[in-house]
């Protein structure tokens, strides 16, 4: 209704709902922290979603900065994605067999990474993470991956160490169910840390197929790359005959249109002409415009080690969907130069608000970026934060006030204090000033 406060309205229906799942559905959820576990309250229930905004069951509207976890870049319900969605499905909803877009999406894919070579496509983040690594297994005949403390790479056992995300937020080391053989085929090494991966090398580095990396931390909160480490982390595996692997799923055609990597190889254009690059790439979230589609791709090579050319096995009921293809191709064929632009206008207008209201009210903060992702982290952290450890000092009861407080005012954040903040390029000047607004009280409630 005209004047009434966004976000204000009960919540008793989302009450009601989530009592109806958890009685069918473990904790209500089909992934944790849907939970709102770390913020408490009733999670939202959302109905509809357009543009910049999401719509509760109880007919709340939000600014959403959640964005589908990163898949909305061009916002909710884009009518050309939505549009392209409907008339794939109108020629059907899928054959498992080849379909012509496919190609299309991997040329897409391949413009923006040149790089990547050859792309497999399958259906989540955690299938292209997991076929990755066993292509560098299959590739290098070697047993042991490396990955960093705080990086999350979805939920395979082998990636589940001190992962970041899901298991950050519910302050979990791992997870039951990874055999210690399992476990112990994965290296975790402390992020930045570059004494502590050359150590690791000099002990195993003749039994490590690779190394995975998000090509800047975005589960942990947001946590880019030290000046210089990636090209370390990538000149030290191949000395020692080991593979990289780059992890874009959150920030690939986000952060920039390149990627991360596309912000680091800009930044030292020598890195491609040293040839200190990494081996393969994995893809998901915007690639899938929002439906269940991920990728992998990397130098020819390697990638053509993968089944029906050579030993190394991965298949999908779903992979290459036509629908998903027509969502992800849909999505990166409209995001040109302008798309980028307003991403960053919005994420630095957002982010500069919210240092200013922080710094207000008397918070002790820092605000972490990574080309258009970030996020704050609550505390004392005058000094930078390098890993995971760091990133784990915040002070989360700041995280869980300020979340409510926002939502409240009409706000959708990412529901716990390790996740990156997601803008899209349908933030308008409105709902930026809606977001700006209501960080003041919001600051103010962090201070209590
Ligand atoms: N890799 C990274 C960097 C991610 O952020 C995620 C998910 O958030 C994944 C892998 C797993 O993707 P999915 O959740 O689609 O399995």
């Amino acid at each position: 209704a005209a004047g009434e406060r966004p976000g204000s309205r009960p919540t008793t229906v989302s009450r009601d709902l989530a009592a109806r799942a958890a009685r069918v559905i473990p904790g209500g959820v089909n992934s944790p922290v849907r939970a709102y576990g770390s913020v408490g309250g009733t999670p939202r229930f959302l109905v509809s979603g357009s543009g910049p905004y999401v719509t509760d069951a109880d007919g709340n509207n939000y600014v959403d900065l959640v964005a589908s976890w990163g898949p909305a870049l061009l916002g909710h319900a884009h009518p050309d994605v939505v549009a392209a969605v409907r008339f794939a499905a109108t020629h059907g909803l899928g054959f498992g067999a080849s379909v012509p877009q496919e190609a299309e999406l991997a040329e897409a894919i391949i413009e923006r990474v040149p790089l990547v070579e050859r792309v497999r496509l399958v259906s989540t983040g955690t299938e292209a993470t997991m076929t990755a690594i066993r292509l560098a297994r299959g590739a290098t005949g070697r047993p042991l991956l490396v990955k960093f403390a705080g990086h999350y790479h979805g939920h395979s056992d082998g990636l589940l160490a001190e992962a970041g995300s899901g298991l950050a937020t519910l302050a979990l080391p791992g997870s039951a169910g990874v055999t210690a053989e399992t476990a112990a085929q994965t290296l975790v090494v402390p992020y930045n840390d570059l004494d502590a991966l050359r150590a690791v090398f000099a002990e195993h580095g003749d039994r490590i197929a690779g190394i995975i990396a998000e090509a800047a931390a975005a589960n942990m909160g947001v946590l880019p790359p030290a000046p210089g480490f990636t090209r370390a982390m990538i000149e030290l595996a191949h000395s020692h005959g080991a593979l990289v692997i780059l992890d874009e799923v959150l920030t690939g055609f986000r952060a920039s249109a390149g990627g991360y990597w596309g912000i680091e190889a800009a930044q030292d254009p020598d890195l491609i002409s040293d040839g200190v690059t990494p081996d393969l790439f994995t893809f998901g979230k915007v690639v899938g415009g929002g439906l269940p589609l991920a990728a992998l791709g990397g130098r020819a090579e390697i990638m053509d080690l993968l089944a029906p050319l050579g030993p190394v096995y991965q298949a999908g009921t779903l992979s290459g969907n036509p629908i998903a293809v027509a969502a992800g191709l849909t999505t990166l064929s409209l995001a040109d130069d302008a798309v980028y632009a307003r991403l960053s206008l919005v994420s630095d207008a957002i982010a500069d608000g919210l240092g200013d209201a922080l710094a207000s009210a008397g918070v002790p903060h820092r605000i972490q970026r990574a080309g258009t992702l970030f996020s704050p982290i609550f505390g004392d952290f005058s000094e930078a934060p390098r890993g995971y450890a760091d990133m784990q000092r915040q002070e989360t009861w700041r995280h869980r006030a300020f979340f409510q407080a926002m939502l409240d005012r009409g706000v959708n954040l990412p529901p716990s204090a390790f996740e990156a903040w997601f803008v899209t390029a349908a933030h308008n000047d409105l709902a930026v000033e809606l977001v700006l607004a209501a960080l003041g009280p919001a600051a103010r409630a962090a201070a209590a």
